[in-house]
């Protein structure tokens, strides 16, 4: 009979903007003993996941947990949950993600205006409150960490602003959650989103989020409970029902609350993963943690810049957990990428659309983010450019950074 081989995969520095190195203590938690669903044992660990992820996302959300899915059903539970047929909804969208917004908002019926910047710059606030005075937006969906381009939306007015016209705001922070300071209540976000394998630092396959009592009180209009689980005092709600029922949010809502009401079966060991992955986020302080990133992300960019590369984008929005290089001449990105992930185990990312072929992308994120993965990345860089006939100065790479850690 054939035999199959053992899963023994190869060590590897993950620098893309997700997947990034899942903590060991993470990868730990997952070989635990399974349990069930609805295990006392199991429910108390969901409640104190809901308990970290609302000091993670800073708010009060009663409703902030967990769907079983990557970040982008994550995006499409709440907006799905969120916005009904009809819907007028702006998306200002600075890339590949804000694109992905409109794909999903399409889907759900809403009546979508998108508001298009050139890749590599972000959004004036202003130019979106002209957009809103127009009149009758149910709400805005933004995407802040554009993983696409490595630009950041600011966003502390953007809250303010969407009070004032009466649109919601829902915010895509998959890419930046974990690794940025985002008080989701503070900035006035209405619905949040993040996911497991970027600046959280677990493997792919849970989504956080997280609504305030809007969002929950227009979901809850929209329920309908299923019938073989329905009892007499489930009552229909009188909005349009929820299109999508494995990410129902009405229902996921008592899923996650003390009622636990049955719908899918929990994916307890990705649980396992999240419960942890928050519980090492606490351990080491966010502020601590969003201070670690922001060092490690200058080191880095000193380092490629001490090389002679140009750093892709509008620099003052630039997200400290991805960093986008311009390709020099002599060399491709797949050359680049493909020398650096076969000679040093070491991988960066691509990029998409008007960016392809122009752009590499380095990921600085969660686990990733230790100054020994920005050192050998950046002394990875050099050689394979210079294995390949690029003129780049070398020892100054490494040099620049680790003069910035030394006067950190
Ligand atoms: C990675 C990413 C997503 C998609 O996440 P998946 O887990 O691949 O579904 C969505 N939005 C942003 C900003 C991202 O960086």
């Amino acid at each position: 009979m054939k035999t199959f081989k053992e899963i023994n995969p190869s060590p590897r520095t993950l620098m893309t903007p997700g997947p990034v190195e899942a903590d060991p203590r993470v990868l730990k938690a997952m070989s635990s003993h399974i349990l069930g669903q609805f295990d006392p044992e199991f429910t108390d660990l969901m409640a104190e996941t809901q308990e970290m992820a609302r000091i993670l996302f800073q708010t009060e959300n009663k409703q902030t947990y967990c769907v079983d899915t990557t970040s982008r059903g994550g995006l499409e539970a709440v907006l799905t949950g969120a916005i009904c047929p009809g819907d007028k909804v702006l998306i200002p969208a600075f890339g590949r993600f804000g694109y992905l917004l409109s794909e999903i908002l399409e889907r759900c019926g809403a009546d979508i205006t998108l508001l298009e910047r050139e890749w590599g710059t972000v959004f004036d606030p202003e130019e979106i409150e002209e957009e809103l005075k127009k009149g009758g937006y149910k709400a805005v969906a933004c995407i802040h960490g554009e993983t696409s381009t490595s630009m950041m939306q600011p966003m502390e007015e953007l809250g303010k602003i969407c009070k004032k016209y009466d649109a919601l705001l829902i915010v895509d922070t998959v890419a930046t959650m974990g690794g940025v300071d985002i008080p989701v209540d503070k900035w006035g976000i209405d619905g949040c989103i993040a996911g497991t394998q970027k600046c959280i630092s677990a493997p792919s396959g849970s989504a956080l989020i997280t609504y305030n009592d809007k969002i929950s009180k227009i979901v809850n209009e929209r329920k309908k409970v299923e019938k073989g689980i329905r009892t007499s005092s489930d009552i229909d709600g009188t909005l349009p029902q929820i299109p999508s029922n494995y990410l129902d949010i009405a229902q996921l809502e008592d899923y996650w609350s003390p009622r636990h009401l049955n719908h899918h079966t929990e994916a307890t060991s990705m649980q396992y993963a999240v419960h942890e992955a928050l519980r090492c986020i606490m351990l080491e302080g966010l502020q601590e943690r969003f201070a670690r990133h922001a060092l490690n992300d200058k080191a880095l960019c000193a380092g490629l810049q001490a090389m002679g590369l140009k750093i892709f984008g509008d620099l003052k929005h630039k997200m400290p957990c991805v960093t986008a290089i311009c390709i020099p001449e002599g060399i491709d990105g797949p050359t680049l990428r493909g020398q650096a992930l076969r000679d040093f185990g070491i991988e960066m990312a691509t990029s998409f659309g008007p960016l392809d072929g122009k752009i590499i992308r380095i990921g600085n994120m969660g686990y990733s983010s230790q100054k020994r993965n920005i050192l050998f990345t950046l002394g990875a860089i050099e050689a394979v450019l210079i294995d390949n006939g690029v003129k780049v100065p070398a020892g100054e790479a490494v040099a620049a950074a680790l003069q910035v850690y030394k006067n950190a």
